[in-house]
């Protein structure tokens, strides 16, 4: 499979890092348990299982998705060494999220996605106008067709400029190299 890199993989949508992480994950095949300290258990026995663990992931074509993921789940608290998750430890991840709390709250929200619901929806009128004539009905049966050509240019200018200014706002907020 092709290895995202960690800078691929925080300008990418939540799904399609979970379909990486599915189509990649050695933990999978390894079994998840190694994975968690079980109730109770001493910590030297944790300690040499999370390094297991570690090495797993290390080799894991989808470490980087999973980090990501990891990091935008909240995964990891800064006092509970019980987990690894993508090679790093509970306090691992905590202290990543907190170094990125501004990109990762910008990169959740964009995951939730109303705005890319209007961004698709914008980007759907646009092209849906773009191939319809000025002679439609849409700009009205009386006017001329100088008038009727004015107001669908009118119409594809303001999509345009609808869809620059989601999409501007998107990267500045997330850092971002394309559009998403
Ligand atoms: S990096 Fe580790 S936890 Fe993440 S998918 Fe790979 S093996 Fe599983």
């Amino acid at each position: 499979m092709h290895r995202m890199t960690s800078t691929q993989a925080r300008h990418t949508r939540r799904a399609v890092l979970q379909a990486a992480v599915d189509a990649g994950a050695e933990c999978a095949t390894v079994g998840t348990d190694l994975f968690f300290r079980e109730d109770g258990e001493p910590y030297i026995e944790w300690q040499a299982r999370r390094a297991e663990a570690v090495r797993v992931c290390v080799g894991c074509p989808a470490r980087a998705a999973c980090t990501e993921l990891a990091l935008r789940d909240g995964d990891g608290q800064p006092t509970r060494d019980d987990m690894v998750r993508a090679g790093l430890t509970g306090p691992e991840l905590a202290a990543l999220r907190g170094r990125q709390a501004v990109r990762l709250a910008a990169a959740t929200a964009a995951d939730r996605d109303t705005e890319g619901q209007e961004l698709d929806r914008l980007v759907a009128e646009l092209r849906a106008e773009a191939i319809t004539s000025p002679d439609s009905a849409r700009y009205g049966t009386v006017r001329s067709t100088a008038l009727r050509t004015a107001a669908q240019t009118d119409r594809l200018r303001t999509l345009a400029a609808q869809i620059r200014q989601i999409r501007t706002a998107r990267r500045t907020r997330t850092g971002w190299g394309v559009a998403a």
